[in-house]
């Protein structure tokens, strides 16, 4: 029987072996949701040991990609039959509003059967024959597994980055252990209940609670692990890739951003509103691909921060599952407290707030944070490089397509970019110009389970979603056969 204080492994569940848990907290009144297992190096030893066990010598990886899908299937349908106590769970412990958390569990549901389908599609598809310039030879490339998968999460969206990792890896016939972040652990657990319940073979996946230097560093530092899959910020992914570098593991990282948003004078003043504000605030602005840095075009710049204040003042911020708030607090005390601490460097590097930026006055306890506006903010400040990852919006303004450009692609990261005009012409050649994995026109924000997920520079290595998350957990084979009935003839004429 699941328990918050007991890890996934093998197939059970199990006390920590040093037996410590931690504190879970609900980040819209401080109290203790619940304690949860802190797993340590011998725990992770135990469950990489079972995921390898299980590659080895169980059925998994060698199972018919339509067997596999068939329990994917399974966990999709386990997802949406309690998707209602899912998603109350993620707000209580991630805080997000209710709706959204609604969305989330929905689409971690999708992502377990698209990756179903796209099992069922490697069964024709995993061998597949290679034209060879040497007639008396044959060849075919064929997809196998990675091995056993290492996967580290963070807390923004903590079901559905769990299904992103999980929902693919099991697909390729991968076995894994899944770390979710320490602020949000308790929907992997849920996870590996479904999973187990959908009849997932026993160390297949494992889920393994704790911090991150106790349970994540021994996890990325693991002989047993084939491939490290992990989603954060730059410092602990570096951290990874460190960690990885040792054994030469196949590594896929998808990080930080500080995405650019450039609105073009011939835009619809709601419109670009609407999409800036889904762009930053949505899930409290802690989104890695939040349009955080917004440049407009001179004409607009002035009426539509008119307009961008007015309607930010509006949004109603609240315990996430009262009706109708669309802001729910942020996910801890250090979260709230950097993003406070990000505010006041802005207002000192000269950047004018123009809203928000305090605790609400109904709010006297949680991290509740009203939505922040800086306009006019200096391009060498900090608030405009670096990614704050809350509710606070930076604009600035520009005169000519050249110089948006060159605002927005000067950047470390180069996770997503946006583009609104009503030139459509125009706005293709913009994003066709912008150095980031994910450029949306006249939008921001929506993902889709069939499309390539993933960063440009420091904001990550590798895709996931879509044929190219399947991708990051198989490795290619090449057989080669000689066929000819000529003797080779180097040495032995
Ligand atoms: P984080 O890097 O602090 O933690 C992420 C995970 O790594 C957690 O599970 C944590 O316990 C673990 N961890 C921490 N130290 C570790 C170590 N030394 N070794 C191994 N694991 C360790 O990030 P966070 O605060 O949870 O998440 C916010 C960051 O994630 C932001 O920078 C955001 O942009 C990024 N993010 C990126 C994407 C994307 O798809 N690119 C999606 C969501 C979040």
């Amino acid at each position: 029987m699941k328990s918050h204080d007991q890890l996934y492994i093998d197939g059970q569940w199990v006390r920590p072996q040093q037996g410590g848990t931690f504190a879970t907290i609900d980040p819209s009144d401080e109290s203790v949701i619940t304690q949860v297992a802190a797993a340590t190096a011998q725990d992770v030893d135990l469950a990489v040991k079972a995921a390898r066990r299980a590659f080895d010598e169980g059925p998994w990886p060698h199972m018919s990609g339509a067997e596999r899908a068939m329990i994917l299937r399974a966990i999709a349908n386990g997802i949406r039959e309690r998707q209602d106590e899912l998603a109350a769970l993620e707000v209580r412990d991630n805080g997000k509003p209710l709706p959204e958390a609604l969305w989330d569990i929905g689409d971690t549901a999708g992502c377990f059967d698209f990756y179903a389908d796209l099992a069922d599609n490697l069964d024709g598809q995993r061998e597949q024959n290679i034209a060879l310039a040497d007639e008396r030879f044959t060849s075919v490339a064929r997809k196998e597994p990675v091995g056993v998968a290492g996967a580290i999460i963070p807390w923004n969206f903590p079901m559905l980055m769990a299904a992103w990792k999980v929902a693919p890896a099991l697909a390729a016939g991968c076995c894994m252990v899944l770390k979710p972040s320490e602020l949000t652990p308790l929907t992997a657990l849920e996870l590996a209940d479904i999973a187990h319940q959908a009849g997932l073979p026993a160390g297949v996946l494992n889920v393994v609670t704790g911090l991150g230097q106790d349970a994540g560093a021994p996890l990325s530092e693991h002989p047993g692990i084939d491939k490290l899959a992990f989603t954060g910020s730059v410092p602990t992914g570096t951290r990874i890739m460190q960690a990885a570098a040792r054994d030469i593991k196949n590594l896929s990282l998808e990080l930080g951003g500080k995405s650019p948003f450039i609105i073009f004078d011939d835009s619809d003043i709601e419109a670009a509103v609407e999409w800036i504000m889904f762009g930053i605030f949505w899930n409290q602005g802690e989104v890695c691909s939040a349009t955080s840095r917004v440049l407009v075009q001179r004409n607009l710049y002035e009426p539509l921060l008119k307009r961008l204040v007015e309607q930010t003042e509006r949004l109603s911020i609240g315990n996430g599952m009262e009706e109708g708030v669309l802001l729910g607090p942020l996910v801890s005390r250090g979260q709230y407290d950097k993003v406070l601490a990000a505010i006041a460097r802005g207002r000192e590097e000269g950047a004018t707030l123009l809203t928000g930026g305090t605790r609400p006055a109904h709010c006297d306890k949680g991290y509740f944070l009203t939505p922040a506006i800086f306009a006019d903010v200096p391009e060498d400040s900090w608030i405009w490089k670096e990614e704050i990852f809350g509710p606070v919006v930076c604009v600035r303004p520009f005169d000519g397509e050249a110089e948006a450009l060159r605002s927005a692609n000067d950047s470390r990261f180069g996770l997503a970019a946006a583009v609104m005009s009503r030139d459509l012409e125009r706005a293709e050649r913009v994003a066709r110009r912008l150095r980031a994995g994910i450029v949306w026109i006249n939008c921001s924000q929506p993902t889709f389970t069939e499309a390539p997920w993933g960063g440009y520079k420091q904001s990550g290595i590798g895709r996931e979603l879509g044929e190219w998350g399947l991708n990051n957990y198989l490795e290619t084979k090449q057989i080669t056969r000689y066929d000819s009935e000529q003797p080779w003839g180097w040495y032995i004429k």
